[in-house]
């Protein structure tokens, strides 16, 4: 199941949009198709990828680490060394790519946290598009240093003030721009979730993390046991799992968010999680955390970008044919794991893929000397400083707050910097 069959991954995926979208959505999939069939395109690709984001990103053995657990030898795939920090990139660079070929000039996209947004506001910038990014209200004001990054890269980004004013109102007014705009405009998905072929296209541009995992892993001559990965919406997942899913081995393990607990509402454990169901959402059947009345139900993580109630199709059916096994960490435990790799093998993991971390530390011990896991670091943690330093240092972190807000209102410095920019 490296492919979705007409949009389809057994029960899951599908286009389940209003007709408006049905076109847009039909000529972006054979754009799409023609586009990876194009060697010009795969070309231009390639290149950018390389002189852009960075790639290929290293494969780290991360020594220290292995000894002091004792089994299996760690590697860390360190996918936050791409430019902007995350993955999240290439599926970015690869869609803004796609638009142009199609003729686009502007680009619109969702974002919850920020990450996507800033990564798509880079990818316009670095190729010229006109971008537009909406944001829930309420994240707009949890989230204002990625606010400013995408502003800085030139994108607008719009405040939305319809329902609980966070990711999934952001997600229908991009829709709802896309079905007004679409001629002109594409819309840049975030994760390998909503209606087909977005799954299928997120994955594509992301497999370039398990075809180059793939190639470094045989270089090494490493007997591969597992590879573990973070779980949102499911793209660095199975962009890292895909070359791999046709084949037996080895086993590929999800990591989703285990919040505070197993409680409805504590945490986002879409494939685990008491709350579980098979529903429609957004225009794509998939599992998803439910109510009774099949509404969507808050979720908890302390890290934002796992903090979502719906998974990728391809990730539900693989779940469900057992192909990937999916298990969850703590925040607690994310945290943790954060600090080992950051002491150990100075590898400052983001909160998200420091549950792949924290699956590896239980892992590698249970396992022969001889056999290797790889761990994918979808993204560095530079950003989560905001969240981890009040937890782990919150006296001086206040102070610190205290006195920059006391240096902003006394303007002096700030007074003189905007001059000189102006
Ligand atoms: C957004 C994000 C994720 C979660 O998204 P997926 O689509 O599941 O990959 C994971 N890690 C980082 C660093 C992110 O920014």
């Amino acid at each position: 199941m490296a492919h979705s069959n007409n949009g389809f991954f057994n029960q899951f995926g599908g286009k389940y949009v209003a007709e408006v979208l049905r076109r847009p959505l039909d000529e972006l999939e054979v754009a799409f198709g023609e586009a990876m069939k194009d060697e010009s395109f795969l070309k231009e690709l390639e290149t950018i990828q390389r002189d852009y984001i960075g790639r290929e990103t290293p494969l780290l053995f991360a020594e220290t680490a292995t000894e002091l657990l004792g089994g299996a030898q760690i590697y860390i795939k360190l996918e936050g060394l791409a430019n902007t920090g995350a993955h999240k990139i290439n599926n970015a660079i690869g869609q803004c790519l796609l638009a142009k070929r199609m003729g686009k000039k502007r680009i619109i996209a969702e974002t919850g946290a920020g990450q996507h947004g800033v990564a798509t506001a880079a990818a316009c910038a670095k190729l010229g598009l006109d971008c537009t990014v909406y944001m829930g209200e309420v994240d707009v004001r949890r989230q204002q240093p990625n606010v400013a990054t995408m502003e800085m890269y030139g994108a607008k980004v719009k405040a939305v003030t319809s329902g609980s004013r966070t990711l999934k109102d952001a997600v229908n007014e991009a829709m709802r721009d896309w079905a007004a705009n679409p001629d002109t405009t594409h819309y840049c998905l975030g994760s390998a979730l909503g209606p087909a072929p977005f799954p299928d296209i997120v994955r594509e541009f992301q497999s370039v993390i398990g075809k180059e995992v793939k190639r470094q892993a045989a270089e090494r001559k490493l007997d591969v046991a597992a590879l573990i990965a973070c779980c949102g919406g499911g793209s660095n997942s199975i962009g890292f799992f895909s070359p791999f899913v046709d084949e037996e081995k080895p086993r590929l393990i999800a990591v989703e968010a285990g919040g505070v607990g197993p409680g409805v509402g504590e945490n986002a454990s879409r494939m685990t999680g008491n709350a579980s169901r098979d529903g429609i959402m957004q225009g794509y059947k998939s599992r998803f955390l439910l109510d009774d009345d099949g509404q969507a139900l808050p979720t908890r993580s302390i890290s934002a970008g796992l903090d979502y109630c719906g998974i990728g199709p391809q990730l539900a059916a693989l779940g469900k044919s057992g192909r990937i096994e999916f298990t969850s960490a703590l925040d607690s435990e994310a945290l943790e794991a954060v600090k080992f790799f950051a002491r150990n093998e100075g590898v400052l993991f983001a909160l998200e893929s420091a549950h792949a971390g924290a699956e590896a530390i239980k892992l590698a011990p249970t396992l022969p000397k001889d056999k290797a896991i790889i761990v994918n670091m979808s993204g560095r943690g530079d950003k989560d400083v905001f969240i981890t330093c009040p937890v782990f240092r919150k006296d001086e972190w206040l102070a610190f707050l205290h006195a920059e807000i006391e240096r902003i209102e006394s303007d002096k410095d700030i007074h003189d910097a905007k001059s000189m920019v102006e």
